[in-house]
């Protein structure tokens, strides 16, 4: 097998999004397998609609994701520049030799023209096709009239015929008719490429040797080849993912795969879990394996197992992926991962303390098995850093309307005011004194729980206040007795 080198090659005309970093992990898996190298090529000719420092937010995308490009705008490799607009003076050298060669030609036809062309085309019912008309100007005149300084564009001379198959490496054989193709344009009037040149003159000049791109992007292959063809290069392989749909099977929208990576972040997924998704989107390792590392799926990756059909999104099943790899989570690194949230809510400042550090880490580990994201997990643990502020109505009907039931939280503050503040010893005092009041331990469960944290759900109450500590225990119970009915 040749030298694989494989690109991911993105318009940056809006933030990074999930379809984007499918497309950009299967290039990297793909490398990754063959021992070969992954190119970052940012597609910016669109100055107009590219984000500004394109290279630093994909840089940033990648670094969040935990893979990365082994060539690209800050990783020269050879093969540079890595942004398409820097090659400017490449496609303008290879779009000089495919005039002299007689392979290309300027066509001086108004957009007008084309226009009234294409509306003629649409009245009798047949697709729109650029007659030719300016492929039969002789050579020297089109030379004299561009040095006139005539607007005009550069067109292939595509076969006027014949069929065209592309050997998909996830399709098959996939045959295009010429005849409905035309002379497309690679050089735009105001002296730009189109996109189709500049990707085969980049691929080409970049010795890529397999394109992996959205399946959005097949039908631009046959020109592509064409390219090739009239270049007299070899064209490398090709490979279209199947696209992604949004859960109701439509077009991938901002709802759901087209989220930006930064919403992902600020929501508290977990990259691992993230790209763990998203190498199931399309691809399976085979069996009824799930959970694999990058390492592990570079390992197991090829083309025969990414599937033609279309892969869906599905926001749930990428939630419980999240759940699953925030539960393995170490305790430290649970706690650095949410410290951001913490602070970001403004429940702890940093620099933190070695105490309120370690505080915080038992109050994660208490809702580590209970939440999905990091940004739940920072919200679960709201009320260990401040008195809840609110109180879940329906709790406080059921729990704290019912009569006698101050007394039974004053009671029980004072009985745990004396009472050493382990889970065991609080489990047990509280079990007594239900019994001197003559009540369920229920009845004391459950005020004490929605007086503490403002939930009527949440880890075990003991637990609970075993991290919590004396005095704030004290102080809530104290404070939701003067709520609850006397
Ligand atoms: N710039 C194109 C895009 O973002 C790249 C297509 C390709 O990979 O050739 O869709």
């Amino acid at each position: 097998m040749t030298m694989v080198r494989v690109r991911f090659a993105p318009s940056p005309t809006g933030q990074p999004h999930i379809g984007w970093a499918r497309t950009a992990l299967f290039n990297w898996l793909f490398a990754r397998h063959f021992g070969g190298t992954f190119v970052l090529r940012i597609e910016d000719t669109d100055q107009k609609r590219s984000v500004e420092g394109a290279a630093q937010v994909f840089d940033d995308a990648f670094s969040w994701l935990g893979f990365t490009y082994d060539e690209g705008p800050n990783k020269d490799g050879g093969f540079g520049p890595y942004l398409q607009s820097e090659r400017l003076a490449n496609h303008l050298a290879v779009r000089d030799r495919l005039l002299e060669e007689g392979k290309a030609y300027p066509c001086f036809c108004s957009p007008e023209t084309l226009d009234a062309g294409r509306a003629e085309d649409r009245r009798l019912g047949r697709p729109p096709r650029y007659p030719a008309t300016c492929r039969s100007i002789a050579a020297e005149e089109g030379r004299a009239r561009i040095a006139a300084g005539e607007a005009h564009v550069i067109r292939l001379k595509v076969p006027p015929e014949g069929r065209l198959v592309v050997h998909d490496l996830i399709r098959g054989d996939v045959e295009f008719d010429l005849a409905v193709l035309d002379d497309f344009v690679l050089i735009k009037a105001d002296g730009t490429p189109t996109y189709n040149f500049a990707a085969v003159v980049d691929d080409a000049q970049m010795a890529i040797s397999h394109v992996l791109r959205a399946d959005e992007h097949l039908s631009n292959t046959p020109k592509q080849l064409l390219l090739y063809q009239a270049m007299g290069l070899p064209a490398p392989a090709f490979a279209h993912v199947p696209m992604i749909l949004a859960p109701d099977h439509s077009k991938l929208s901002k709802r759901h795969g087209a989220t930006p990576i930064a919403e992902f972040v600020a929501q508290g997924f977990l990259p691992e879990a993230v790209v763990n998704y998203l190498m199931m989107l399309g691809w399976n390792p085979g069996g009824d394996r799930e959970f694999l590392t990058l390492d592990e799926a570079a390992e197991l990756f090829t083309l025969e197992r990414v599937q033609k059909n279309p892969a869906v999104y599905d926001t749930q099943k990428m939630t419980w992926m999240n759940a699953h790899y925030l539960r393995a989570l170490s305790e430290d690194e649970l706690w650095r991962r949410t410290l951001p949230f913490l602070s970001a809510q403004k429940l702890l400042a940093e620099p933190v303390s070695a105490e309120l550090g370690a505080y915080a880490r038992s109050a994660l580990s208490l809702v580590q098995s209970r939440v999905s994201t990091l940004a739940e997990a920072a919200d679960a643990v709201r009320f260990f850093f401040e008195e809840p502020r609110e109180f879940d109505p329906a709790g406080v009907a059921k729990h704290l309307a019912r009569p006698g039931t101050a007394g039974h939280l004053t009671a029980l503050a004072g009985r745990l005011a004396q009472t050493d503040f382990s889970a065991g010893a609080l489990e047990t005092a509280l079990t007594e004194l239900a019994a001197e009041l003559g009540v369920s331990r229920a009845e004391l469960i459950h005020p004490a729980r929605l007086a503490v944290s403002g939930k009527t759900v949440g880890p075990g109450l003991f637990e609970m206040l075993a991290v919590l500590g004396a005095k704030g225990t004290v102080d809530r119970l104290h404070a939701a007795a003067k709520m609850a009915a006397p």
